[in-house]
């Protein structure tokens, strides 16, 4: 059987960090700033651009981005390496720092990619949901 309906997470997973992100859909979580219409990632409590110190509203920002800028990291505490570590500029016109997977082939400068939530560590037993960015044709949420 085949659905075409979005994966759901369930609904104890927990994002990274309060504020972050939306699990369904999935979404990552920014502000916008009333006074001059800056968008930003993660979301803040004033305006860099305007230095407006109220007026910023909370807003899902776009699942779609293309790659601004990489570079393979062969060194990490703790972590697997290699892995591609990009900034992705969001449709929003917002430029966020993420890892990239399942590219579906080597990455490159102005490639489309779109967000991908993912289980990054347990809490005990609560899955804590981070986000990467992955090639068009891959699935977006895993948990
Ligand atoms: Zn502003």
């Amino acid at each position: 059987m085949t659905t075409t309906s979005p994966p759901h997470a369930p609904v104890h997973a927990r994002a990274l960090r309060e504020g972050l992100l939306q699990l369904d859909p999935p979404r990552l979580i920014g502000s916008r700033c009333a006074g001059c219409g800056t968008t930003q990632f993660p979301a803040r409590d004033f305006c860099p651009s305007c230095r407006a110190e109220s007026g910023q509203t909370h807003v899902t920002l776009s699942e779609r981005a293309v790659v601004f800028s990489y570079t393979v990291v062969h060194q990490a505490p703790g972590g697997r390496v290699p892995y591609l570590l990009a900034y992705v500029d969001l449709e929003d016109k917002v430029r966020v720092m993420a890892q990239l997977e399942d590219l579906n082939g080597d990455p490159r400068i102005d490639m489309p990619v779109k967000l991908k939530l993912k289980v990054v560590r347990f809490d005990g037993e609560v899955p804590i949901i981070g986000y990467v960015f992955v090639g068009e044709d891959a699935p977006t949420l895993e948990v």
